[in-house]
């Protein structure tokens, strides 16, 4: 783990464009063709390596963009899809068949939960939630059935952390499949590298880090990759998630600049967290020493890229909340938005928008209260600005 580096092994890739571009060239093109029809059909098989059939399947571009994924993840093989979600279902359900169980953290994104909870039981597959943090309770709601344990490494948006090297010794005992979704702590933390067999993250989010494109990846096995692109049985190839080369080509050059931007949320979010703690708000982020996981995850990371750029506060009321979010954005303090990984600030009241398809009861139990209020910390260069004029807003609206 320690030797890994993630961001060298992107660095280490090299494309030419078809040109002698800097860039690699991007595919423009849904289908290939053959010279002869024996190629074809041996394509079909999948016995034809470096060539292309069809854009569903695999496109140059996306491959590269899977081939830099991989690298950064230290996976064999990785699968970019048209959106996080893209690479989340399909990926569950090459996992999972009628019958089977998934043990999930209760505390993931949205859509996931909303997935897991209301459309997978269509398909015969169940799930049980579980608290993350507490080993005793996830060993206890394995089955015989159960064939993935699922969670986030931070999770979305109480920034639970999970011990994904301890998950990984509970999920080769009971022969599940450990699935780790890492959006929030990319280059911070390489779960593949700490036993996780599955590796998915929304490109939406920090690698893309321009807030102009949905995207995902699966990274794993190459035996997993092949499977999902399995023309008659890979869900991802039926189900059709499909990343446009456009995108991919716009995406990896994005992902070039990973590594600095990855150290500027971590900083600002680090800043604002130790000052707005200081202050007397009730703050969550994990690089604070009243975390709960603070040095597990201290343990996990790669210091270099810090705790990452998720923090929360909770300022009591649902009102409240949203005033001062009202009030920072008039300010230009960020957006009032969901989604994350941005240059700009983000920030959103989750109870009430990414978490909204969670019932309230259950949002009550797992601590996910109205006045909490998740921030997506920008890449501002002046973060001593950022918190006065914060602080300001925060005094204005009878929160300090
Ligand atoms: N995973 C996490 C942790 C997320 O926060 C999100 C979206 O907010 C997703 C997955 C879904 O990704 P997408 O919106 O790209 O489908």
């Amino acid at each position: 783990m320690n030797n890994f580096n993630p961001a060298d092994n992107i660095q280490d890739l090299q494309y030419f464009g078809e040109f002698g571009g800097v860039n690699p060239s991007i595919s423009d093109s849904s289908t290939y063709t053959f010279l002869s029809a024996k190629t074809m059909f041996d394509t079909f098989e999948g016995n034809m390596e470096g060539c292309y059939l069809y854009s569903r399947h695999s496109s140059p571009s996306n491959l590269y963009l899977d081939q830099a994924i991989a690298a950064m993840e230290g996976t064999e093989a990785a699968n970019v899809s048209a959106s996080g979600m893209g690479a989340i279902t399909p990926t569950l359900l090459q996992l999972c068949s009628a019958g089977d169980h998934v043990v999930s953290s209760r505390t993931i994104y949205g859509g996931t939960y909303a997935f897991l909870k209301n459309f997978a039981p269509r398909l015969g597959i169940s799930t049980t939630f579980v608290d993350i943090t507490k080993l005793d309770a996830i060993e206890a709601a394995i089955t015989p059935n159960s064939k993935v344990l699922y969670c986030e490494t931070v999770s979305n948006p109480l920034l639970e952390v999970a011990d994904i090297a301890s998950l990984s010794i509970l999920a080769k005992k009971h022969q599940l499949t450990l699935v780790v979704d890492n959006t929030f702590s990319p280059l911070s933390v390489a779960p593949a590298k700490l036993g996780a067999d599955i590796v998915i993250h929304s490109l939406t989010k920090y690698i893309n880090g321009s807030s102009d494109t949905v995207g995902g990846v699966t990274c794993a096995s190459r035996a997993f990759i092949d499977s999902l692109k399995n023309v008659n049985t890979g869900a991802s190839m039926l189900l059709g998630p499909t990343m446009d080369s456009l995108r991919s080509a716009s995406v990896m050059k994005n992902l070039r600049t990973l590594h600095i931007r990855m150290k500027q949320h971590s900083y600002n979010a680090q800043y604002l967290a130790e000052r707005f703690e200081k202050d007397g708000l009730k703050t969550v982020y994990p690089g604070l020493a009243s975390h709960p996981s603070h040095e597990i995850y201290k343990k996990m990371i790669n210091p270099e890229y810090g705790f990452g750029g998720m923090m929360t506060i909770d300022v009591g009321s649902l009102d409240k909340a949203n005033a001062l979010m009202e009030k920072m954005q008039d300010c230009n303090l960020g957006y009032l938005a969901v989604s994350l990984g941005f240059y700009k600030t983000l920030f959103s009241a989750p109870g009430t928008s990414t978490s909204s398809e969670i019932p309230l009861e259950e949002q009550a139990e797992m601590g996910l209260t109205d006045g909490l209020i998740r921030f997506s910390i920008g890449l501002d260069h002046n973060i001593e600005r950022t918190y006065q004029s914060m602080k300001a807003c925060m005094i204005a609206m009878e929160i300090l």
